[in-house]
């Protein structure tokens, strides 16, 4: 069935906001089955309004309205939508007695305009809402287009679609088929490199569908699967992510939109029931920041060092300055000696060290960019060389990322 979205707002018109409500709304219909092919925008303006509403009542099944519920006369959807499919609104009888209770409760006095969104269609069916005010609405035309009516602030607009909205979709309109997606994440491979691995099944899979998209330092692989059922779809998914990790497995570490490098390296460590720490000199710290975006991450991690300069290498470390001497700062030798010291200060079973150019300046005569970064395990201690582009912020974030990729393989 065909969906359509419009939102009601100057103020998106003008740039001042950003309409996420679209971007929310269409990812939740699409994944019930409809096809969504419109999205407008129209500013507070009933003539403009009615307008749309002539050309989205004839292409669509099911409009959507975010916006413009509130009680101010500016508020115009309800009253422009009722009189559009010839309706008559009236006080929705619950959502009356909570904005009265609402308002002894704040010892204020109720200005009438507040009644306005307790309005509802006469012949439609009310949405509570259990985070504002203002009454959402669903009003089906004899044989004709729906209407779904939801208040614009995200806050009201995402619980009223998830509580109510969707199960009366669901019922009202019930989808043929619906839409199922799973994200796979990469990191150590580059979007173009990740294409080429696997051109042929991006081009020859239609169901699911492979949409690679590059983020910073990593790639994310959603699949998309039309179904009838959530089980053929799973196992269609599973089909195609098989293929996928059978050529480019090893740079997988997890699923989901959400999912982060840090959190999948500190649920191994706990799984393992092994603990971390760190020394960093480029990254001054970041590593260990990251790690503490984790929450519960303090069951791995006691703790760690920053040491920027090589003072603060020998003083905290005891990293002996004739090494620094010989061998520089930005070598192999120095962030072995780290990890090494770290990981017999903080007594842990591994420690990372990270020491690097970040730039833009070259040190010691090597270029920016240039990292190196140890690991220190019970069984001795390994390092990597890098040579990340671009600038200072790429170069640190980079580090943190190739320091929990180490980790986690
Ligand atoms: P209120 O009762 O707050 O007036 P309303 O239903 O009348 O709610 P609007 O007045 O249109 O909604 O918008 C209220 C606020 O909701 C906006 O200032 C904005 O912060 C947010 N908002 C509105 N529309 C959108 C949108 N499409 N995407 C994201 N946020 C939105
Ligand atoms: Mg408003």
């Amino acid at each position: 069935m065909k969906a359509e979205i419009i939102a009601v707002g100057t103020e998106i018109l003008l740039g001042q906001i950003t309409n996420t409500n679209a971007t929310f709304l269409s990812e939740e219909l699409a994944g019930m089955g409809f096809d969504v092919y419109h999205h407008s925008v129209v500013g507070d303006n009933g003539g403009r309004l009615q307008e749309i509403l002539e050309v989205a009542d004839a292409r669509s099944e099911l409009v959507v309205l975010c916006g413009g519920l509130g009680p101010t006369t500016d508020d115009l959807t309800k009253d422009v939508v009722a009189e559009f499919v010839g309706e008559a609104l009236v006080e929705d009888g619950p959502g009356l007695q909570k904005l009265q209770e609402f308002f002894a409760k704040a010892h204020r006095q109720m200005t009438p305009n507040n009644l306005r969104q307790v309005l509802v269609f006469e012949h439609g069916e009310s949405l509570p809402n259990d985070t504002g005010l203002a009454i959402g609405i669903f009003y089906q035309k004899p044989q004709g287009t729906a209407y779904l009516l939801l208040p614009g602030p995200p806050s009201e607009l995402k619980p009223m679609f998830l509580r109510y909205a969707k199960e009366l979709l669901a019922k009202k309109m019930p989808q043929q088929e619906r839409l199922l997606s799973r994200v796979l994440r990469f990191y150590g491979i580059g979007e173009s490199r990740l294409v080429t691995e696997l051109a042929d099944l991006i081009d020859e899979q239609t169901n699911p569908t492979i949409a690679p998209y590059a983020k910073p330092n990593e790639v994310t692989v959603r699949l998309t699967v039309k179904c009838q059922d959530e089980a053929t779809g799973a196992a269609l998914l599973d089909q195609t992510e098989e293929a996928i990790i059978n050529r480019v497995g090893e740079y997988f570490y997890g699923y989901g939109e959400e999912t982060t490098l840090e959190e999948v390296v500190v649920s191994l460590l706990k799984a393992q029931g092994k603990s971390i720490t760190a020394a960093e000199s480029l990254t001054a710290g970041q590593f260990q920041s990251v790690l503490g975006n984790v929450s519960g991450v303090s069951a791995v991690f006691p703790g760690g060092f920053v040491t920027y300069s090589p003072e603060a290498k020998e003083q905290f470390l005891g990293i002996a300055p004739e090494l620094i001497d010989q061998f520089g700062t930005v070598s192999q030798e120095c962030a072995e000696a780290m990890a090494t010291a770290a990981r017999a200060k903080a007594q842990t079973d591994y420690a990372l060290s990270f020491t690097g150019v970040a730039g833009p300046d070259a040190l010691e005569g090597q270029p920016s960019g240039t990292v190196w970064i140890a690991l220190a395990t019970v069984s001795g201690v390994t390092s990597h060389q890098y040579h990340f582009t671009r600038d200072r912020a790429y170069v640190r974030h980079s580090a943190v990322m190739a320091g929990l990729d180490l980790l986690r393989r």
